[in-house]
């Protein structure tokens, strides 16, 4: 299993993906980064997966996404895609369960490895 990430533009678009070599890891890269600032206009939601949960942002995860929203001078919506539920938080606002989930969810469950092991 691995973590992904997503960025999804609108409508639903994926503008850009890429993987960790880890289930509970996806280290920052410049490559992103890059993927992020080329696609600031259309960027709605950024998100990835922990294939082995928790269904929450970790401490890691919350100081990449106030940098990205600093560097972009807004409030991107983040989400993170549990084995069983997707959770979504925009700025400084409340995490919350997102149902239903998106479309990409489920890709990003599956490019993950979550599939195949119930
Ligand atoms: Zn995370």
């Amino acid at each position: 299993m691995q973590e992904v990430c997503f960025l999804i533009g609108r409508g639903g678009a994926v503008l850009h993906a890429d993987a960790s070599d880890s289930p509970a890891a996806l280290p920052d890269t410049r490559a992103r980064w890059e993927a992020i600032w080329a696609h600031r206009e259309e960027l709605e939601v950024i998100a990835h997966s922990h294939p082995v949960g928790p269904s929450a942002f970790s401490a890691e995860d919350e100081s990449t996404m106030s940098a990205i929203d600093s560097a972009l001078g807004r409030a991107v919506r983040y989400c993170v895609v549990a084995p069983r539920t997707t959770i979504a938080r925009t700025g400084d606002g409340p995490t919350e369960t997102v149902t239903p989930e998106p479309w990409w969810a489920h890709l990003l469950r599956l490019a993950s490895g979550m599939h195949g092991r119930r």
